[in-house]
């Protein structure tokens, strides 16, 4: 499987991994687009959204709550973006729901930074 999501929930590639269950993991994005940029995937490689079943989408739904409770905690934003894309937008073919905190001001911080606060 050449998946790099489903790499990464198998260990064979680092990430910065702030949540973990039997269904879902849930990482920081390599490339944010503001701090806090996390995403949510599940374990079972779904391809998007019209192959994911509705019990997981409501599981990744519930564990997005978490965690924009937790960016809010801890950073502060001023909103918070839900994204997810399909088909010739979505880069990676495997199911995963963006999280995007937005900021009036921001000073960017690295990946590591914001999983120290996070964690
Ligand atoms: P998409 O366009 O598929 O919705 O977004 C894919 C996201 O995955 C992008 O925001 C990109 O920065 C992120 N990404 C791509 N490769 C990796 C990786 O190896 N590790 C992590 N943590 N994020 C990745
Ligand atoms: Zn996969």
């Amino acid at each position: 499987m050449s998946c790099i999501f489903c790499k990464i929930l198998n260990k064979e590639i680092p990430s910065y991994t702030i949540y973990e269950d039997d269904l879902l993991i849930v990482f920081l994005d390599i490339n944010p687009k503001h701090n806090g940029h996390t995403l949510i995937v599940p374990k079972n490689h779904y391809k998007d959204l019209y192959d994911i079943d509705s019990y997981t989408l409501y599981k990744i739904m519930d564990k997005a709550k978490d965690i924009c409770n937790l960016i809010n905690d801890r950073l502060k934003p001023n909103g918070i973006t839900l994204v997810q894309n399909n088909g010739s937008v979505q880069d990676i073919k495997h199911y995963h729901l963006h999280i995007i905190p937005k900021y009036e001001k921001e000073t960017p911080l690295t990946v590591e930074e914001i999983y120290n606060i996070l964690k």
